[in-house]
């Protein structure tokens, strides 16, 4: 009942030109409809051109973060209304490179994914440990804290619009990928969560599962039963390599 779900995070990558073949590739490999949805999430300077080049196509827009705020003096930042305004449908949230990098704690990240639903943005709520606290068995405690912050400020059916993605840190662009087992295990542990608020919102609810997914491993990955697509890093920047992951889904 659950449809796969295969989103490319580009991060901080692309250029005009690359940006113009890729989605030329992406397009030429697709055919006119796929049992899967499909977004790319290009940097957000890119978002309308890259937006203009999917045209109708089957390939969603999605950004890579939105600012807490709706308006005003935020210098370098972009609201939820402007990502929505140039086309895009999803928008990450959470993402662990914001979260560490940019020090964006639980409590932003739930205001940022309000900020992108009052917005008709369905955002992409991004989950994960790091090796440190797998190491101390903390996984599922971290991973429950995470979406705790946001279900507790969220309306009772948010989750009905919105997509989640379990990404270990430790997976994350390290070539080193959380086994199937290892990724069915939280994933798990993240539906029963949810279910626990609303069992029908839980069944419907897409969790991928994101952290060195290639073609070559998305496939065992995607079949375990609470595994609904991936959100894919460094390999969404080739057509081939990400046609491939969409087929395995
Ligand atoms: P990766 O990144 O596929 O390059 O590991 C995934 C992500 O950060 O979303």
């Amino acid at each position: 009942m659950r449809r796969p779900f295969i989103a490319g995070n580009w991060k901080m990558h692309g250029s005009r030109a690359q940006n113009a073949e890729l989605i030329e590739g992406l397009l030429l490999g697709l055919p006119g409809q796929v049992p899967v949805d499909i977004a790319v999430c290009p940097p957000n300077v890119y978002l309308w051109e890259v937006g203009r080049l999917l045209k109708d196509s089957i390939v969603k827009l999605g950004a890579q973060s939105c600012c807490a705020e709706s308006i005003g003096a935020f210098t370098g930042e972009a609201s939820a209304a402007m990502l929505k305004d140039v086309g895009c449908t999803y928008v990450i949230v959470g993402h662990s490179e914001r979260r560490t990098i940019y020090r964006e704690d639980d409590a932003l990240v739930a205001r940022k994914f309000l900020a992108a639903q009052a917005q008709g943005l369905i955002p992409i709520l991004c989950v994960g440990e790091t090796l440190e606290e797998r190491e101390k068995g903390q996984t599922m405690q971290v991973v429950s804290r995470q979406l705790k912050a946001v279900l507790d400020v969220a309306a009772p059916g948010a989750l009905q619009q919105a997509v989640l993605a379990y990404e270990p840190v430790w997976a994350i662009g390290t070539g080193k990928n959380a086994t199937p087992e290892q990724a069915q295990a939280v994933h798990a542990h993240i539906r029963a969560e949810v279910a626990a608020r609303d069992a029908n919102i839980a069944a419907r609810l897409q969790v991928l599962y994101g952290g060195s997914v290639k073609a070559g491993n998305a496939k065992e990955i995607f079949a375990m039963p609470d595994v609904d697509g991936g959100l894919i890093g460094g390999a969404s920047l080739k057509a081939d390599e990400f046609l491939k992951i969409c087929a395995a889904a």
